[in-house]
């Protein structure tokens, strides 16, 4: 059975941009990528923050296949990303195959296809404006890479919303909004906090730093790469491997600390404390940014000002949650005021709840997140039992503290389409074994309870909100890349239901 298209992809971020270049080149050319946005980039468009930059180094950061070395930091910028991202979409002529402004609100598997309702942000004419037009397209292979960054989290703050002043959240940064002289707080200490707070405290009056956990913070092994090294990793592609391969082992090592907590993870948690002294000399401040839980077992941030900004004169770091905002006062949990004049919120985004999954419904016309009941879970993250022909890139369970989402997708990417190869050939609908996906999951949460993020259970967005850890990878990256690209038909339904 044909739909309209053959494949539809949610999301023109870096994992439907590889679906999308990977299906072509393998033949599969009757394709669409449907994008909310008004252009590529998913992450990197959506988060332009003072400072926002990667955290693995970019020549990991980037498709296998698009190999840059004109990157200029060893961790890249938001807008230098952004421009790579673009730059590979338009080198394989994505705008042929994308629809932007294109919203997907529902897609069902109707035993044949899946069903798609989107929403066209784009025809909204002046009449119209307000209500976008709905329209209906079948495709016979759903690829989700709707992204688990995507959604900001907004806490439920009480009075919130009643806050007189400005309030945004650090991916949807408000660039018109001038914050020199201001009383400033931020809300939340994760891997977006680190990156702003440094470029921000210098013009801000005061800044109030409202940290509910302290996060272990290392330094980045960032410089500015100059231009005579790029002249030779053009003109020795082998020295560029070589860098790249180098980069990858260092990251495993911290990967390998991960898997094996004991003693890797003292040695590096060693470091953390001597790094955290070296950074802050004042006694009470490095107390109060002391973490009291195993390193690693939530994200470890990387970070060369970070910690050093947070001894300035004009911050005061509260070491709690926020319990309630009274006019312009925040009060924190333990009863500290701080009057502002604007509230940032880097408070992370919704990982493990990511919005598609109430949009995706399976054979039985449940969603997926009915399906997961708060406990996401993929066979190799990519393909969900009761969900035929749908596969899901950045899934549940692939998450590391270390390795290249690029990696991760370009793997999933590589599986997909073998997968849907077979069926076409097959003319069968691809429906995972049930007992395969349950015996996978057992397999991958009895070996997360030796790493070091289930071990000292501390609270993090690893854990989904039934306690158990949806998000992480237990094995190596090369265990990940070796498993996951690798598509078995054993592991489907001959004939599915
Ligand atoms: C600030 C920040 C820094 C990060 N740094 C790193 C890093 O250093 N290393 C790393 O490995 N990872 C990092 N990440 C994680 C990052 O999200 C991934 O690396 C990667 O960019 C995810 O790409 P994606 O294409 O899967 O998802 P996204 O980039 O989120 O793209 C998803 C796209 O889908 C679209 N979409 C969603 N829902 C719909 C819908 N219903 N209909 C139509 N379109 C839809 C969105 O608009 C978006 O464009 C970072 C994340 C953030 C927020």
């Amino acid at each position: 059975m044909r739909g309209d298209v053959e494949v539809a992809i949610i999301g023109a971020g870096i994992s439907g941009i590889a679906a999308a270049i990977k299906l072509r080149e393998a033949g599969i050319t009757d394709i669409v990528v449907l994008e909310k946005a008004d252009t590529y980039g998913g992450t990197w468009r959506a988060n332009t923050y003072p400072g926002c930059a990667c955290d693995v180094p970019s020549r990991l950061y980037s498709y296998s296949f698009a190999p840059s070395t004109d990157w200029s930091r060893v961790y890249s910028t938001q807008d230098e990303i952004l421009d790579y991202i673009q730059g590979v979409a338009r080198d394989h002529h994505l705008d042929d195959v994308t629809r932007f402004g294109v919203e997907v609100t529902d897609a069902e598997w109707d035993g044949k296809v899946w069903q798609l309702t989107t929403t066209d942000h784009g025809t909204a004419s002046p009449q119209t404006a307000g209500q976008a037009a709905t329209s209906q397209l079948t495709a016979r292979y759903l690829v989700s890479a709707a992204g688990p960054w995507n959604e900001p989290k907004i806490p439920d703050i009480p009075g919130l919303a009643d806050f007189a002043g400005p309030v945004w959240h650090s991916a949807r940064w408000n660039h018109d909004h001038d914050l020199t002289g201001e009383r400033v707080a931020v809300i939340g200490t994760g891997a977006s906090a680190v990156q702003f707070v440094p470029r921000i405290q210098p013009d801000v009056a005061a800044l109030h730093l409202f940290q509910r956990t302290a996060h272990w913070v290392l330094p980045k092994l960032d410089h500015p790469v100059p231009d005579v090294e790029k002249w030779a990793l053009r003109t020795v592609p082998l020295l560029a491997r070589t860098l790249k391969r180098l980069e990858y082992s260092m990251m495993e090592l911290v990967g390998l600390a991960f898997h094996r907590p004991k003693p890797l993870m003292h040695a590096l948690q060693r470091l953390g404390k001597a790094y955290l002294r070296a950074a802050v000399p004042d006694r009470e401040l490095r107390a109060t940014l002391t973490p009291h839980y195993l390193i690693g077992c939530k994200r470890i941030l990387f970070s060369n000002d970070y910690l050093q900004t947070l001894g300035r004169p004009n911050v005061t770091v509260h070491a709690t949650g926020v319990a309630e905002i009274r006019g312009n006062t925040v009060i924190g949990t333990d009863g500290s005021h701080a009057e502002v004049d604007t509230i940032i919120l880097g408070t992370g985004f919704h990982i493990l709840d990511m919005p598609v999954a109430d949009r995706v419904r399976g054979a039985d016309g449940r969603t997926l997140a009915e399906h997961w009941a708060s406990s996401p879970e993929a066979y190799l993250g990519t393909v969900v039992a009761g969900f035929p022909n749908a596969f899901i890139v950045l899934g549940p369970g692939l998450g590391t503290g270390h390795t290249s989402a690029f990696a991760i997708a370009e793997s999933q990417v590589s599986y997909l389409v073998d997968a849907i190869r077979h069926s076409q050939d097959t003319g069968q609908p691809l429906a995972v074994r049930p007992e395969v996906q349950a015996e996978y999951v057992a397999g991958v949460q009895a070996a997360l309870g030796g790493t070091a993020y289930n071990l000292s259970q501390c609270s993090s967005y690893y854990i989904d909100a039934n306690g158990r850890n949806s998000f992480s990878w237990p094995w190596s990256t090369g265990e990940l890349v070796r498993r996951v690209s690798h598509f078995h038909p054993a592991d489907y339904q001959e004939t599915p239901a």
